[in-house]
């Protein structure tokens, strides 16, 4: 493994919180150090400026106090009553030099040192330079022309500045020692803020941790509902409630499957046991196999029906979406179960129009319309009109399945497409029914991007309406 990414999974593996506190120290301690030479160059231009300015002064206090002597050369005034060692000059040291000839000098420190001519009158001037002096001490230079009784000199004047390098070091001195503290300061101050941020995160992990199967209906605190870790608890109180439901729904489908599976079995194993029980001529027994082989198909048919839920559900069923004339499709279905609706003298209408194809699974949206128009069929009485419509409204098609049963009480039509609820379970249970079979079209439908919807009919009984986009 590379160094890199031998860094790169340690990092990972590290705790938010030492993450952030690293993250904060390295930022903090990258500021300073960045910093330190912009602090630095400022002390030391404010110094510098400081120095020049004195020199400024200094060099017009003595220029002053020069005059030329009868020999042609320059010297200190006479008639001045300070002298170069007067308090307020014996800071500054200078010469004169004049046609490349030093003709005065004031060393009060280094007496007989010789300093090397000054550069050449020009353009520069007045220029600041610094100088070594013999022990290496700095001094820093301020060289100007003058006029001194009519002669052109080049006066210079000179100011220790081993002072100011002094202070310079002391101040990089004090920063190198001070970076590290401040930097562990940054440290401590990063951990705790990690620390205090990430407080109620550690507190909800303890909470969510103690939430099983068996509490969904606790929930996390939210403290600030305003602030991210506030927000996530809010969100992770939706996916609860979310979970919680769907337990409670699974819940009650295991129960109610189990239950809808007993019933047949039952019925199975009582009719075989008194049929043992007794002798019974032949055709005796023949009902008794027909009623067993009717009771096992309508098992095989609630199995067939879970079974097909269970696939449309989990997104196993492989959907085949292709434009369908609805039209065709309501004819289809109208005749294979018109034997059903003869058998009970109904009247089965099927009312067509133009445009109305549809994009959709052709299967699940024949289940769905087979179920809706069995259901009319079983519960209208005998003589009923039922009728079957497609029709086109704007960019949707409609497809209504209206009967002339006893229609559905508006309290149970919010339940009406859950699975296994009935309104009366003897009777739909003797009529054959299973309780799947709303359920499974309204799964059906929403599969086709549709939804299916229930209405009271005008003629008294149901309508069930399913709305689809139409196909472009
Ligand atoms: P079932 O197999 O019991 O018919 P469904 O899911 O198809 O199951 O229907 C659920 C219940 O809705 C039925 O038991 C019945 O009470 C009611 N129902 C469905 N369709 C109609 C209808 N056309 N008229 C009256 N009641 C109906």
């Amino acid at each position: 493994m590379s160094g890199s990414r031998r860094a790169g999974v340690w990092w990972h593996r590290r705790s938010l919180k030492l993450r952030l506190a690293l993250w904060f120290t390295l930022i903090a301690g990258g500021l300073m150090l960045a910093l330190l030479p912009v602090v630095y160059s400022l002390i030391r231009s404010r110094l510098s400026a400081d120095m020049d300015r004195q020199l400024r002064i200094d060099w017009d206090l003595i220029e002053a106090h020069l005059e030329t002597d009868g020999a042609g050369g320059i010297r200190w005034r006479s008639s001045s009553p300070a002298t170069p060692d007067s308090p307020g000059y014996a800071e500054s040291w200078f010469d004169v030099w004049m046609e490349g000839r030093n003709v005065l000098r004031h060393w009060p420190k280094h007496g007989a040192e010789v300093l090397d001519a000054p550069p050449a009158a020009g353009k520069q001037d007045p220029r600041y330079y610094r100088i070594s002096l013999a022990n290496d001490q700095p001094a820093r230079t301020y060289q100007k022309p003058a006029v001194i009784g009519g002669r052109l000199v080049t006066l210079r004047v000179f100011r220790d500045e081993s002072g100011h390098r002094a202070t310079l070091r002391r101040i990089v001195s004090s920063l190198a020692l001070g970076l590290p503290v401040a930097v562990l300061l940054a440290a401590a101050g990063g951990t705790l803020l990690a620390g205090r941020a990430l407080r109620p995160l550690g507190t909800m992990a303890e909470q969510a941790r103690q939430i099983t199967s068996e509490s969904l209906a606790k929930r996390l605190p939210v403290a600030n509902p305003h602030d991210e870790l506030g927000q996530l608890a809010g969100v992770f109180n939706e996916t609860l409630g979310r979970l919680e439901a769907s337990f409670e729904s699974l819940k009650r489908f295991t129960a109610d499957a189990s239950h809808e599976l007993r019933t047949p079995l039952a019925a199975l194993r009582t009719v075989g046991e008194i049929a043992l029980r007794e002798e019974h001529d032949p055709a005796v027994l023949r009902d008794t196999i027909s009623s067993m082989l009717e009771e096992s198909q309508r098992l095989h048919d609630l199995i067939d029906t879970l079974l097909m839920l269970a696939r449309v559900e989990s997104g196993r069923h492989p959907l085949q979406h292709e434009t369908i004339d609805i039209n065709d499709l309501v004819r289809e279905v109208g005749e294979r179960l018109e034997v059903l609706a003869a058998e009970k003298q109904q009247r089965l209408a099927i009312r067509t129009s133009p445009g109305v194809a549809v994009q959709a699974d052709r299967g699940l949206l024949d289940q769905a319309l087979t179920n809706l128009l069995h259901n009319a069929i079983r519960f209208s009485p005998s003589d009923a009109l039922i009728e079957v419509s497609a029709v086109r409204r704007g960019g949707d098609v409609l497809v209504e399945v209206a009967d002339e049963g006893p229609g559905i009480a508006p309290e149970h039509r919010a339940k009406i497409f859950e699975r296994f609820y009935r309104v009366d379970t003897a009777r739909s249970r003797s009529a054959g029914g299973s309780g799947l079979g709303l359920a499974l079209a309204k799964l059906a439908i929403e599969q086709c991007d549709g939804r299916i919807d229930l209405e009271p009919s005008p003629a008294g009984g149901c309508l069930f309406r399913i709305i689809l986009p139409a196909a472009p």
